[in-house]
């Protein structure tokens, strides 16, 4: 018997929970009833829980002592509307578990069974970590959920930490652990070019914006290819541009915004400045800009012994050809603040419903219910691993 047996004899359990929480959507630090809804589930299996921490957040302990691993979900949703015609579409119009975060907090709540109901269990603690607001990052304090966790001290004194995102691309049955830098860090930035607005017909009599922003982007996309090493990781996107009112009027300004993603703490400084310079280009036109970036998560950097430990567990319990190292992605993830506190990876779970694309963030996201005892099983084995390897 495996852990991954076990779990899938509580499968009718974890895809209750799912659609319990995946009817209920929250948004980030406004998680209360998700967060009722663990606490009153872990305090039925007779485990021992703080509230409260990170406002919404819920940490758990099963044993006690050193070594100690935890364990991440999160429980936030997002500002969309559910378009799926499902038994168990959100009752909140406008909010929606668009990216799986309903899974996880499911899929942690399995592991809490397990593990509690472990009667071989290797000395030690194991720390459930759930967490609220992943999706979005709070101005006012500088806070997400997953920095917040780990400011009030969470994921002090833990050994490892593991985590598992539901990848709706992938096929049920298949795990991915990267090594090393797995997801990037999401920078955003917003800009705005100033010329000098006239009439249509007498470009020479201002200065246009729309002409410099043309250069600007020109400049923004030759960061990559022309002043970076072509075999570095990273991206600069230009998401929106807005600029003008008629077709025969110069506006005054053109306002532009943006990502930028990359890897290394090297790269991402150095592209901020190329990106800078980019826009500095309109004052040699007698134009003027202003520009913000706002440094959004650190990249994800999966502990290559951790994320090994993870893939032959995976191995093990699914099949050598349905665990791999994938590769990276440059999507950003704020379980990087845990990893940058204690050892850990984060696992990618095969969740593809069907033959539709449903991506995540958009308003036909849906995953395969048969991946949550699979994602209990590869994260308990994993966390009970880890235990015994730090000498538990
Ligand atoms: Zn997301
Ligand atoms: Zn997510």
């Amino acid at each position: 018997m495996t852990l991954l047996d076990d779990a899938k004899k509580i499968e009718k359990q974890l895809v209750e929970w799912r659609r319990d929480i995946h009817m209920h959507p929250e948004l980030g630090f406004e998680e209360t009833r998700t967060s009722r809804l663990v606490a009153d589930t872990l305090r039925e299996m007779g485990i021992e829980i703080e509230v409260g921490v990170a406002e919404t957040g819920i940490v758990a302990r099963i044993g006690e002592g050193r070594p100690a691993v935890g364990i991440r979900a999160d429980m936030d949703a997002l500002p969309i509307d559910e378009a799926n015609d499902v038994p168990y579409k959100s009752q909140t119009p406008g909010l929606m578990h668009a990216c799986g975060h309903d899974a996880h907090t499911a899929i942690l709540l399995g592991v809490a069974k397990l593990i509690n109901d472990m009667p071989d269990r290797p000395q030690g603690e194991i720390r459930l970590l759930f967490q609220p607001s992943e999706e979005k990052w709070r101005e006012s304090d500088g806070h997400s959920g997953g920095s917040l966790m780990v400011e009030q001290k969470a994921l002090d004194g833990l050994d490892a930490v593991i985590a598992c995102h539901v990848a709706s691309t992938m096929p049920v049955g298949e795990v991915q652990v990267t090594d090393g830098f797995s997801l990037a860090a999401p920078d955003t930035f917003t800009a705005k070019i100033i010329g000098e607005g006239t009439h249509g017909a007498k470009p020479h009599q201002g200065l246009d914006p729309i002409w410099m922003q043309a250069q600007v982007v020109n400049a923004l996309q030759a960061i990559r290819s022309r002043r970076r090493n072509p075999t570095e990781r990273s991206v600069v996107t230009i998401g929106s541009i807005h600029g003008g009112i008629a077709p025969n009027v110069i506006p005054n300004e053109v306002v532009l915004t943006g990502t930028i993603r990359t890897f290394e703490e090297e790269a991402r400084d150095e592209i901020h400045k190329l990106v800078e310079e980019a826009f500095a280009m309109v004052r040699h036109f007698g134009g003027d800009y202003e520009l913000n970036i706002s440094k959004g998560y650190p990249a994800l950097y999966n502990d290559p012994s951790v994320a090994e430990l993870i893939r032959n567990v995976g191995s093990e319990l699914l099949g050598d050809e349905y665990s791999n190292e994938g590769a990276p992605i440059m999507a950003g993830e704020d379980f990087a603040f845990m990893t940058q506190k204690a050892p850990g990876a984060m696992m990618r779970l095969g969740a593809k419903l069907d033959d539709l694309n449903r991506p995540h963030h958009s308003p036909i996201f849906d995953i395969h219910e048969d991946c949550l005892p699979i994602g209990v099983g590869v994260l308990a084995e994993s966390a009970v691993r880890l235990l015994k390897q730090h000498g538990g």
